[in-house]
């Protein structure tokens, strides 16, 4: 870790060395989040804290209903909090606006949502070519093609999403969240459905981007063996992170 790295703005986060905070691409600080369903209110998060360092992976556990698809959406800017900050590489996204925090994320954020992302009337390789186009990236077709083939998917390309497996559309999505080359992956319950050699490639796929480009990786798992590969343990408890 480098140590020449200046201090943040503001203090620390849990359980962290001074210098990962100092280094994180993403923090919440102080984040709650509720919601209301005409006069019933489900607390979900209270008083988050948490970073993420450039590079560093984590993964993220907890039981059904913790809350790990709340903190997931926060810190991609899907919704915000009712308080507390979400800062991205020094930019509060609380105070952006939508279209504002939409831009934040198609340069800078993947995001494999728990229910999948892909658009059911494109085929598997139209998806990930229209992201790249989306971001701007130079040779869509063949980069979507090599991205699919990452994934295992070589063989799938002309399918559209309701002709892959559920585990195949994941590996679609992945794809897709990785075209842009972000600097920020959240991933969530993505091997959930696949088979362990699956589960792999794709880990595998996930990890190497971390390892090449320096991807920053949160991604929530119920798999222990999975959630231990990650550098750091995180788990949600009581509405807050702790270490697994
Ligand atoms: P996890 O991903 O850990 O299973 P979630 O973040 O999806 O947990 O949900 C946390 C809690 O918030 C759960 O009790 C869930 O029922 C509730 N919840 C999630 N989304 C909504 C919503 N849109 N409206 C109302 N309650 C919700
Ligand atoms: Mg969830």
């Amino acid at each position: 870790m480098s140590s020449v790295m200046p201090h943040p703005r503001s203090g620390r986060s849990d359980g962290e060395p001074p210098a990962a905070a100092a280094a994180s691409l993403v923090r919440v600080d102080g984040v709650s989040k509720a919601y209301r369903a005409g006069n019933v209110e489900t607390r979900v998060l209270r008083d988050v804290r948490l970073a993420l360092a450039r590079g560093e992976t984590a993964s993220l556990t907890g039981v059904s209903g913790s809350g790990k698809s709340t903190l997931l959406s926060l810190l991609a800017g899907l919704m915000v909090p009712e308080s507390g900050e979400v800062v991205f590489d020094g930019q509060d996204i609380v105070a952006l606006d939508d279209v504002g925090r939409a831009r934040l994320r198609a340069g800078h954020i993947g995001v494999v949502l728990q229910s999948g992302n892909l658009i059911p009337f494109l085929t598997a390789a139209e998806n990930v070519e229209m992201a790249i186009k989306l971001g701007g990236g130079d040779r869509p077709g063949e980069r979507a093609r090599e991205l699919l083939a990452e994934v295992g998917l070589a063989d799938r390309l002309d399918h559209r999403p309701r002709r892959l497996s559920g585990g195949e559309a994941q590996r679609a999505s992945v794809a897709m969240a990785l075209a842009n080359q972000p600097d920020l992956l959240l991933a969530d319950e993505v091997t959930g459905e696949l088979d362990s050699a699956s589960a792999e490639r794709v880990m595998a796929t996930i990890f190497g981007a971390s390892r090449d480009h320096g991807l920053t990786v949160l991604y929530v798992t119920h798999n222990d063996e999975l959630a231990a590969r990650a550098e750091r343990r995180l788990r949600l408890v009581d509405g807050g992170v702790a270490r697994a």
